[in-house]
């Protein structure tokens, strides 16, 4: 197998000077990072510290000035990037693969569209001072402008693309950028960074990788003005406290529990293919995938059987295996959270519709795609967030519970609603609390569209110009025409008496 290895011997710690006369991230030391489905090294990273943290705010300081000042310079710059990055995402999506475990086609998809994004808020046009109406001879403008320095931390699901919306807006905006990838997939976070500083001046955008302390010293230094942060509820709230002291913005996508909601008019083989297809992309290891089905009793039966037959079409294996179509789960916990929720929806009255094994020809974390039918509403596989390659299928009743139920939980992140009845699932997805709500599909994004939660699932908007808007602060100029010959002969006359 061929390694992918990184430069990793500067002793002066981040960054250095590549073949590029561009920074990367180095450290003196570096760890192993693992191929989750044959659990062999791909590859190391710098394993930097909380001091090189420090060292790479106080590097971003000292571009942050002229990179705010040309914006001109940020588009052209992320247009050169997005091109770069279609043109290379074969060989960046390969890396991607290895590390994360996704399906080759997936990751190389990653960066496409991350390149998208790059062309999107280089395209997008927005006034950086806004005139207000005159008053009582005052003259107003609000100016938009950088936040400043960034952290954006990401998870191991979608390493790029989640990372790749939030760099784009921000850089596009004038902020530095400090990226913290999951300690697990930092490779393809450092061969982007190292791509994307081929075209920007030293220091506006530095990735450090690592594992424990790291995270915590990007949320807690004084000079990071912002944290974008995708990942786990618990993780975001964490973030939130460790911003507090400095006043921090932050921007928290958070976890979800999507359902989809099937009514009673629904057909059963479009409907499956469209959930089947949501919820086991990536191994079910999607924020925003079906993560639970909801169907009348009347169709269960029908819907169960449609759902097992999409589920046997999907070829598991490793993601760089032409063929494949379902890579292994990233890491052993998370498989083996998932298999024992399930073994606990069966063993609350759940049945085993599909798949249930663990076990492939390789050594990874392999899950077959599985399908609990009858799935007790309150079992964890349903009212928790399980994050893996498990659906369980819920039976209601009465439509009015299941929205009742879902809307008193937590979660908000996405929900569907399956019907050709597209006035009824209008009137549905107008009363469900979430930040997306699809119809007849899930997982679709735009980027001109905000995507974020409600609840716990999240607080700020990213793509279009709401993302924007998360990187960029106002600054109130109020103008009113001074009588100051008035009152600079007053100021003389009464220095005289004094
Ligand atoms: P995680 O929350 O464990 O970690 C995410 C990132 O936070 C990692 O880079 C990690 O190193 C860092 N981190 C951990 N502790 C930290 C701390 N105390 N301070 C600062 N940073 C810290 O998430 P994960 O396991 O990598 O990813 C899975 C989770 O992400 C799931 O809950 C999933 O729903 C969520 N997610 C949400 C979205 C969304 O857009 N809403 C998208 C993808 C994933």
């Amino acid at each position: 197998m061929r390694l992918v290895r990184f430069p990793a011997s500067d002793k002066a710690g981040i960054p250095e000077t590549t073949r590029k006369g561009r920074p990367v991230t180095v450290s003196p030391t570096t760890y192993e990072v693992f191929d989750p489905a044959t659990l062999e090294v791909v590859g190391t990273a710098p394993l930097h510290t909380a001091e090189d943290m420090e060292r790479a705010v106080a590097l971003a300081g000292t571009a942050a000035a002229a990179w705010a000042a040309d914006r001109g310079a940020r588009r052209s710059a992320l247009r050169s990037i997005a091109a770069a990055v279609r043109t290379q995402s074969g060989r960046l999506g390969e890396i991607l693969s290895r590390e994360q475990g996704k399906v080759l086609r997936e990751a190389v998809m990653e960066f496409q569209v991350a390149a998208g994004l790059f062309d999107y808020y280089a395209d997008l046009e927005w006034d950086q001072t806004e005139q207000l109406p005159e008053r009582d001879g005052r003259r107003l403008s609000v100016d938009y402008r950088p936040v400043g320095l960034v952290g954006a931390i990401t998870p191991w699901n979608f390493p790029i693309s989640l990372l790749a919306v939030k760099l784009a807006p921000a850089l596009v905006a004038g902020c530095t950028v400090i990226a913290k990838p999951s300690p697990s997939t930092p490779l393809s976070t450092i061969a982007l960074v190292e791509l994307m500083n081929g075209f920007l001046p030293p220091h506006v955008l530095t990735s450090v990788t690592g594992r424990g302390v790291l995270s915590r010293a990007l949320s807690t230094l004084p000079g990071v003005r912002k944290i974008s942060f995708t990942g786990s509820t618990e993780v975001g709230t964490a973030i939130m406290a460790q911003a507090a002291p400095t006043v921090k913005r932050v921007t928290l996508e958070l976890g979800g529990n999507d359902p989809a909601i099937v009514l009673p008019d629904a057909d059963p083989a479009f409907t499956a293919a469209g959930i089947i297809g949501s919820a086991f992309r990536n191994a079910g290891q999607v924020c925003m995938a079906v993560k639970r089905v909801f169907v009348p009793r009347s169709l269960a039966g029908e819907l169960t059987e449609a759902l097992a037959a999409a589920a046997a079409g999907l070829v598991v294996g490793r993601g760089l295996d032409a063929g494949t179509s379902m890579g292994p789960m990233h890491n052993a916990a998370q498989r083996d959270l998932v298999a024992s929720l399930v073994t606990q929806a069966v063993n609350d009255g759940g049945k085993l519709a599909f798949g249930g094994g663990t076990g492939t020809s390789l050594p990874g974390y392999f899950m077959e795609p599985t399908i609990i039918s009858d799935a007790p509403h309150n079992t964890p596989l349903v009212c928790s967030e399980q994050f893996g390659s498990a659906l369980p299928v819920s039976v209601y009743d009465d439509v009015e519970d299941v929205l009742a139920q879902l809307n008193a939980q937590e979660f908000g992140l996405g929900a569907s609603v399956w019907t050709p009845d597209l006035d009824r699932a209008g009137e549905l997805a107008a009363r469900i609390e979430a930040g997306t709500v699809w119809i007849n599909q899930h997982t679709q994004v735009e980027l001109d569209a905000p995507f974020g939660g409600w609840k716990a699932s999240g607080m700020g908007r990213e793509r279009g110009h709401w993302g924007l808007s998360e990187y960029l602060q106002t600054r109130t100029v109020n103008a009113m025409a001074g009588t100051h010959a008035v009152a600079a002969a007053g100021a003389s006359s009464a220095a005289q008496s004094s």
